[in-house]
């Protein structure tokens, strides 16, 4: 059985590695967009999680399977169409991921310094899509929109000294250079409803309260909680535990560090306000489940001269490939893409395109498990017939001057990393130019063969 598996992401390696535990005879083609593979655990996990990012070694043994190959630099669209797959593949597994960002729909929202969280966390992470030239932290203030742990990763990444993550992480020098520039000397992260309601976990919202250089200042006001509220934090235990961090904090007295991150509970972002560029943002007063308290108008006016809006990711469409616009997801029966004129077309979905953009990185293991559970069952009705070699994909691609990215290219990618890092007296840095990554890969995956183990 030959599959694709569209992005190496966790979601679409667990996918692999199900498959390949399952099925006895099965290659799996992982195609990513990008030149590097493990998606967000590369590109989206904050770099100084280093428990989460040494998940990356696990990934690697999926990766390293005489059954999995990897096909990097390749645009399902424009450099390979969802019609050139049926005759090199025999079922398709979309593992895309939600590539964009919710909106705020309010005025202002796109004015220079104001960012969606995908494009800020790109930034830090070093993606080869970032807007480097865009991203400047001369500012006092930051405002940070958002209740759930992509806000507190944006926040404990502006908190932290640049120095720290140095030490510590992969991050590209640029990153680094600015952060060390950076005038930010306060953080305002606002939560639309109260904190009993807010979506951080305990343990990443802990974390801004042990940052070196920041205090955490919460005004015990924003504690009280209504009925609704109590209910919530007596039926739950997380949003206990939130509530015992968030009230310590707000006993403690700030300790004059360089930074200063406040947190605003029941407060909503109305308008953006600036002229050139980002001043301000204004806010209203919500109750706690984060609807405008009647006649109250405009609560306050955040003085900042950036914005990151961390309200959600979204998932994008592929060419010819079914979406729920409402959801932002590729519909579906127990990872079976749901198609209104053929029920069996050999596509599956996997991962946050499939399910929405919630859960942790383990969640994706017993989804990949859904999905081929469904697919190992479709087996014998599925219409795809594939009858080509396994590498007349490449050759198709080659002849299209599509420059694959084989698993030695990305391997030499890694190598140069490591180099960079080692000339710094770090472990790795990395490699953030698209071209500078294509061309490292090139040396050693054009010229040679399966393009693969
Ligand atoms: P999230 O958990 O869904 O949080 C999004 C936040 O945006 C919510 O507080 C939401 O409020 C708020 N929001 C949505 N629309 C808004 C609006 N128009 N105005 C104001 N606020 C708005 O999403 P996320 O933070 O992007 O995280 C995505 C997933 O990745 C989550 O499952 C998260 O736990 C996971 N993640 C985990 C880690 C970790 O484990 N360390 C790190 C990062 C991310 P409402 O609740 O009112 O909708």
């Amino acid at each position: 059985m030959r599959v694709a598996v569209i992005g190496s992401g966790p979601a679409g390696l667990y996918t692999a590695d199900e498959l390949c535990r399952q099925h006895g005879d099965v290659l799996v083609d992982v195609i990513d967009r990008l030149p590097c593979p493990y998606g967000l655990l590369r590109y989206g996990v904050a770099p100084d999680h280093l428990k989460m990012k040494s998940l990356e070694s696990a990934l690697r043994r999926i990766m390293e399977r005489p059954e999995v190959r990897f096909l990097g630099g390749i645009d399902l669209g424009s450099d390979l169409g969802a019609e050139d797959l049926p005759e090199h593949y025999d079922a398709v597994v979309y593992a895309t991921g939600a590539g964009t960002d919710r909106r705020l729909g309010i005025p202002g929202e796109d004015l220079p310094g104001s960012f969606s969280a995908k494009d800020f966390v790109a930034w830090y992470c070093g993606h080869p899509d970032a807007l480097v030239d865009k991203v400047t932290l001369n500012a006092h203030a930051a405002v940070v929109v958002g209740a759930g742990n992509v806000a507190i990763d944006v926040a404990r990444i502006l908190a932290k000294s640049a120095g720290e993550l140095r030490e510590t992480t992969d991050m590209p020098d640029h990153v680094l250079d600015a952060l060390d520039a950076s005038t930010i000397r306060d953080i305002h992260l606002v939560a639309r409803r109260g904190p009993a309601q807010a979506r951080f976990t305990t343990k990443e919202l802990r974390e801004l309260g042990e940052l070196t250089d920041a205090d955490v200042i919460v005004d015990p006001e924003q504690l009280e909680l209504d009925g609704a509220d109590r209910a919530i934090v007596e039926s739950d235990r997380v949003v206990r535990r939130n509530m015992d961090v968030l009230a310590e904090w707000a006993g403690r007295r700030p300790r004059g560090r360089a930074r200063r991150v406040h947190l605003h509970f029941r407060r909503s972002p109305v308008a953006v306000l600036g002229a050139e560029r980002v001043t301000g943002v204004a806010l209203r007063s919500n109750g706690s489940n984060g609807v405008p308290v009647a006649g109250r108008g405009s609560a306050e006016v955040l003085p900042a001269e950036l914005l990151v809006r961390s309200v959600g990711y979204r998932g994008q469409p592929l060419p010819g490939v079914p979406f729920d616009e409402a959801s932002g997801v590729i519909p579906h029966e127990r990872g079976r893409v749901r198609r209104a004129d053929s029920e069996m077309s050999g596509e599956y979905v996997v991962g946050w395109i499939k399910r929405g953009p919630t859960g942790v990185i383990g969640t994706n293991k017993s989804d990949a498990k859904e999905t081929v559970a469904t697919m190992l069952d479709d087996r014998e009705s599925l219409p795809r017939a594939c009858r080509r070699e396994p590498d007349a994909v490449l050759d198709l691609l080659r002849s299209r001057d599509v420059p694959v990215v084989t698993w030695q290219g990305w391997e030499a990618i890694e190598a140069a990393e490591q180099a960079l890092g080692s000339e710094g007296g770090r472990s790795r840095v990395k490699i953030t130019d698209r071209e500078a990554l294509l061309a490292l890969a090139d040396a050693v995956s054009n010229g040679g063969s399966n393009g693969g183990h």
